[in-house]
């Protein structure tokens, strides 16, 4: 089976949806809301990108399922009328669709809580909603599973650099296709994406949430430290981490829960999973575990996650769980 279709779609999907989510990160700062915080222009980003990604793929895939973060319950409340009028004219103006459209398509594919299709779409519409509040990085991440495993996934990383050097990211990978790396917002070459080679242990970057509350920073301190790693840990937020480690710009990217109960959620690795795995790298829980997609939408048999470029993965495992 290829998967050349569903990642054609998929990246016009994602530079769709990262179109409206870079312009109202862009109003965000110039208006300065991040000083008063307000969440709005996030929920305004978070609904339009799933908005636009959903109705592209219910136009090319419409028996496909959807397990995605978002919902159009709030939007349709009476209370969140000015809400959803801005929601409206961002959508409008990439994607041409209005009102009960939009609603559609945020809930197009959407299974019933504990159903478990044999193939669905997972979709972060924006991932590291604290990055983006910033004005730091974050991630529109997009993947398909099909009997358990990631078949195909496509990351747009708006605030990356492209291989033209041009801002925004945009990272592909199927079950039979290797990770290619190209421009999110224009038509540039696309690269294959292929993780560092393998140097020590003490020359590795290590990459790890920006917020302390995602993962253990002290943990992941004593791992660098039993491994000799030299380099300070590199912080930044959403599946980035991902592509860091699948384009070399990372060795490894450990994310170390803060509680036994926190259950991962599948629209935060199934992406990034694929895009690191078709780089050349290993992923698994920090037991060293395979990670196990059947669960959605969390990843109720894992405990964290370990990502990593060609060093000694087994290594790695051994350090983090004796970090515990
Ligand atoms: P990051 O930007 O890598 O820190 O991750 C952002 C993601 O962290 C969000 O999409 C949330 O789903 C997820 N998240 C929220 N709370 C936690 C937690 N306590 N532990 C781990 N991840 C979390
Ligand atoms: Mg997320």
């Amino acid at each position: 089976m290829h998967y050349d279709t569903e990642l054609h779609v998929a990246k016009r999907a994602l530079r769709q949806a990262a179109r409206l989510t870079a312009a109202v990160q862009n109003k965000l700062l110039k208006n300065d809301v991040l000083e008063k915080e307000d969440r709005s222009p996030v929920t305004v980003a978070d609904f339009g990108s799933q908005a636009i990604v959903n109705h592209i793929l219910a136009e090319n895939f419409p028996q496909d399922k959807m397990i995605a973060e978002e919902g159009s319950a709030a939007l349709r409340e009476e209370e969140n009328r000015e809400l959803m009028a801005r929601l409206e004219e961002e959508v409008y103006s990439i994607e041409g669709l209005k009102g009960e459209a939009i609603l559609q398509a945020i809930d197009h594919g959407r299974v019933e809580a504990g159903c478990v299709p044999d193939r669905f779409w997972t979709l972060d519409p924006i991932d590291g909603t604290k990055g983006f509040l910033r004005g730091d990085h974050y991630a529109i991440a997009l993947a398909l599973i099909e009997g358990g495993n990631v078949r195909a996934a496509a990351l747009a990383c708006p605030n990356m650099q492209s291989p033209d050097g041009e801002k925004g990211l945009l990272c592909l990978a199927s079950e039979n296709q290797k990770t290619l790396f190209t421009s999110l917002f224009t038509d540039g070459p696309a690269l294959e994406a292929q993780t560092t080679n393998a140097k020590s242990f003490a020359e590795a970057v290590i990459c790890e949430s920006v917020e302390s509350g995602h993962t253990s920073h002290s943990r992941a301190e004593k791992i660098r430290e039993s491994l000799g790693v030299k380099a300070e840990p590199f912080r930044i937020d959403s599946q980035c981490k991902y592509a860091a480690v699948a384009l070399g710009l990372a060795d490894i990217y450990l994310r170390l829960p803060k509680s036994l109960e926190y259950k991962e959620k599948i629209w935060d690795h199934a992406a990034g999973y694929l895009i690191v795995k078709k780089a050349g790298g290993e992923v698994t829980d920090t037991l060293g575990r395979k990670i196990d997609f059947t669960t959605p939408p969390l990843l109720m048999n894992d405990l964290g996650v370990v990502a990593s470029g060609r060093l000694d993965h087994q290594k790695l495992i051994e350090a983090v769980k004796a970090s515990e």
